[in-house]
């Protein structure tokens, strides 16, 4: 739990760590978004998929997998 850095307190881009662009933020980049969306396309977030089809939202609250 050491989030203490000795850089800037400015939000920097999550892919590379760079200061980000306003014209790309969170990023620094456009290329830096695209990584980004190409990690959620992959499923790197581990986004939990259930083996039913909830997508259209249709299923009843019984969600407790998803954490947001
Ligand atoms: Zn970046």
């Amino acid at each position: 739990m050491n989030e203490i850095d000795h850089t800037l307190s400015a939000p920097r881009c999550p892919i590379c760590g760079k200061a980000r662009d306003e014209a790309f933020r969170p990023f620094c980049s456009k290329r830096c978004a695209d990584i980004d969306l190409n990690r959620w396309l992959s499923g790197v977030y581990a986004i939990p998929v259930k083996d039913d089809e909830d997508e259209d939202g249709t299923r009843p609250a019984d969600n407790d997998n998803n954490e947001r």
